[in-house]
């Protein structure tokens, strides 16, 4: 039997081999473990060998796990597309928030982040693909989004992710992480304080690592192919 804890070590082990083979630390590269669609069971399974860090993209589905789960240390991210009127309970209940793309949302976020909670931890998403059907802020209105977000007191700006267009062609992929590195390297520059790069899934994290990710969010590598299949890979299935 294939158990999470040897699928987990194999993927470190991924992200080790990545890391030496561009000259960086292992240690630099954070996993998140992406858990929708698996049960509070598995994620326990997960946190019993060692992770974490979780995030998931359904809220509803998030909060039953949160509930089931909340006598373990878990640090729960939330990556999914963000409704504004769920920003209340991604508020109450994550600690980061990968897929703030639009100044109401990060409005709302900062309006109901609890005072007992630390800030919410943000990165901006940005659809580097360019795709109609992406979540994400375009590459233009970036850094004028990342201003915006670092004037909000209760959310602190971590740093950037994207989903890039699913593709085997491995320079068209590399192109679009290196982009999202480019526009992180010149927020910086721009005297940004930013520490993260959230890219890389279990089909691309080796070159998302190769262009400088900080966190990969990985989910079937870990937990399988998922128990039903979510809106975008439905769709991805009708338009084949
Ligand atoms: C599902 C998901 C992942 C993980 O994808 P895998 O291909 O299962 O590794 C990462 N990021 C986001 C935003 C996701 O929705």
């Amino acid at each position: 039997m294939v158990t999470i804890a040897s699928t987990l070590q194999a993927v470190k082990t991924r992200i080790a081999k990545a890391a030496q083979n561009t000259g960086r630390q292992p240690d630099e590269i954070m996993l998140l473990a992406a858990s929708k669609t698996n049960t509070a069971e598995q994620v326990k399974e997960a946190w019993l060998a060692g992770q974490t860090i979780f995030g998931e993209n359904y809220l509803q589905e998030a909060l039953e796990k949160i509930f089931v789960l909340s006598d373990l240390p878990i640090e729960w991210h939330f990556i999914g597309p963000i409704q504004s009127n769920k920003t209340r309970r991604i508020a109450e209940n994550f600690a980061w928030v990968h897929s703030v793309d639009r100044k109401k949302i990060a409005d709302r976020l900062s309006r109901d982040r609890p005072e007992t909670l630390p800030p919410l931890q943000i990165c901006i998403q940005v659809n580097v693909s360019g795709e109609d059907t992406k979540s994400g802020v375009s590459p233009k209105f970036a850094a004028d989004l990342a201003a915006y977000v670092v004037g909000l007191p209760r959310l602190r700006l971590r740093g950037l992710m994207a989903v890039p267009e699913l593709t085997t062609a491995t320079a068209l992929q590399r192109s679009q992480f290196r982009m999202l590195r480019n526009m992180y390297d010149q927020l910086r520059q721009d005297g940004f304080d930013l520490d993260t790069l959230s890219m890389g899934m279990s089909e691309d994290m080796d070159n998302a690592i190769a262009e400088g990710s900080t966190i990969v969010r990985v989910g079937t590598a870990i937990f399988g192919p998922r128990r039903y299949p979510i809106p975008e890979e439905l769709a991805a299935r009708a338009t084949r």
